[in-house]
């Protein structure tokens, strides 16, 4: 341990979520020593002494964010994304987001769950940022209860499922239901893509016949309808096997209502949205660029989009994920004819603070505290990531810095992630980070960015329950 600490963040107003146990608002120096929170001193006393000290006069000090929805250097089908762990994460940081968590989804039939993960963990060894991983099942066979248990061991507590995709990412019901059951075994988290495979296909198939496949109708052929059952027939997979589970990009209010419903029957469930749902709504797909927006769920209609911030706003969902998707214009390109043979996806891990800080915060009048817990304290909650989403003594030292009156536009060609557009670009957003220090180092400042090199550490996660119960006695 070193003498002196390395940082101190003075006069800041250090907000954390009201859920996290630790004070939601405080002015406060905080220490940083050995890369985590040595101390909170009162505002009121004398500035700690440090290696560095960072003035945060009249700005707000949040933990650094925590994406638990990104896909990097991801092969479906014949598309790869764009970026690799050395892009995301500088990205991630520029975006004020310092622990991102990637899948390990198994490319075909031949690579394991496993090796999947496995390979990501290899790769994930280039990262400027903190990692995690989740894991991911197509099929059942009798080797997948022990890969899982592999997975646990490696501190991976959660698996992703696909209820549609077929050919390609899909796991049959008879694969939801028996993976639920081993996750339930292994203190676990079932994440699930809920879109009804059947509705989609013969939606996408009509629209097909009748010449109107091309960019323009992606929306029309993934109705909302379809989200809806999904939901609902996972979360009765859900109660039967009594797993917890998380619905990813959740982007109809019916589907939060679903999980919001199942809550209060008692059941473990939880809502993602992202922040394109928040933002954009289907009349993008009439703009001169309707390439820009092409991924699964798509936007949804301006009442939807209106109804889902509600949602947002009144603390229904629980975590705001990028679903980051590098790929490029000359990708979305391609075949626009086409959405069969589109690659679907976003890029959003630098954006995710922004978008989502405008949409809860300055659009819907939700606090800062409420922001703070879909974008750092949530995730890390949720997903079982240790020593991370609050401003405590003990945690890591991931904070961010920023003036939240500050505006900005989106310039997509200004930003860091492997691509070259953005969909929320000429956007004015307030939400943008100022300071980004991560695992105590100070990565971005009024100088810009100063790149740490691959120091980010994989991070193994706890179990479900045992993180929760443990959390619930430990409030710092
Ligand atoms: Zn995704």
């Amino acid at each position: 341990m070193s003498l002196v600490p390395e940082l101190v963040i003075a006069h800041g107003t250090v907000v954390n979520s009201r859920l996290s146990g630790a004070p939601a608002r405080q002015a406060a120096h905080i220490v940083v020593q050995d890369g985590r929170i040595a101390e909170l001193v009162d505002a009121a006393l004398p500035v700690p002494a440090a290696a560095r000290t960072i003035d945060a006069r009249g700005k707000l000090v949040i933990p650094g964010g925590i994406d638990g929805h990104c896909h990097v250097a991801q092969v479906t089908g014949r598309f790869r994304t764009l970026d690799d762990f050395a892009i995301t994460s500088t990205a991630a940081l520029w975006g004020g987001t310092t622990t991102i968590i990637d899948f390990g989804i198994p490319r075909d039939a031949q690579e394991t769950p496993l090796d999947a993960v496995l390979n990501k963990k290899r790769l994930a060894a280039e990262s400027r940022c903190d990692v995690a991983l989740h894991g991911s099942v197509i099929s059942w066979d009798e080797t997948v209860p022990w890969q899982l248990e592999q997975l646990a061991a490696e501190g991976v507590r959660s698996v992703k499922m696909y209820t549609t995709n077929r050919g390609t990412t899909m796991a049959d019901g008879d694969t939801i239901l028996k993976v639920m059951r081993e996750m339930v075994r292994l203190d676990g988290l079932t994440y699930i893509h809920a879109e009804h495979d059947a509705i989609i296909s013969d939606c996408t198939e009509q629209h097909a016949a009748d010449g109107l496949i091309s960019i323009e109708h992606l929306h029309r052929t993934r109705p909302e309808l379809a989200e809806e059952v999904s939901v609902k027939e996972t979360l009765a997979l859900a109660k039967y096997t009594g797993a917890p589970v998380y619905f990813v990009h959740q982007s109809t209010p019916g589907a939060v209502d679903l999980v919001t419903e199942a809550r209060a029957d008692g059941q473990e469930a939880y809502s993602e949205t992202c922040p394109h749902y928040l933002t954009l709504d289907d009349t993008v797909y009439g703009t001169e660029f309707p390439e820009w927006y092409a991924c699964c769920p798509p936007m949804r209609s301006p009442e939807t989009v209106a109804a889902l911030k509600e949602r947002l706003a009144a603390g229904a969902i629980h975590t705001v994920s990028s679903d980051h998707s590098c790929y490029d214009l000359s990708q979305k390109r391609e075949r626009t004819d086409d959405i069969r043979f589109m690659p679907h996806g976003l890029p959003g891990v630098e954006t995710r603070m922004p978008v989502t800080f405008t949409a809860l915060v300055t659009e819907s009048g939700g606090s800062v505290e409420d922001f703070v817990e879909v974008f750092s304290a949530g995730p890390a909650r949720i997903n079982a990531v240790p020593r991370k989403g609050t401003i405590a003594e003990g945690f890591d030292a991931d904070l961010v810095i920023f003036d939240p009156a500050e505006e900005r536009k989106v310039d997509g060609g200004a930003l860091h992630m492997g691509t070259d557009f953005s969909p929320f670009e000429g956007k004015a957003l307030n939400g943008w980070p100022a300071v980004v220090v991560s695992a105590g180092r100070v990565v971005l400042d009024g100088e810009g960015f100063h790149d740490p090199g691959p120091v980010g550490r994989y991070v193994a996660r706890n179990g479900f329950t045992a993180h929760r119960d443990a959390l619930s006695t430990v409030s710092a």
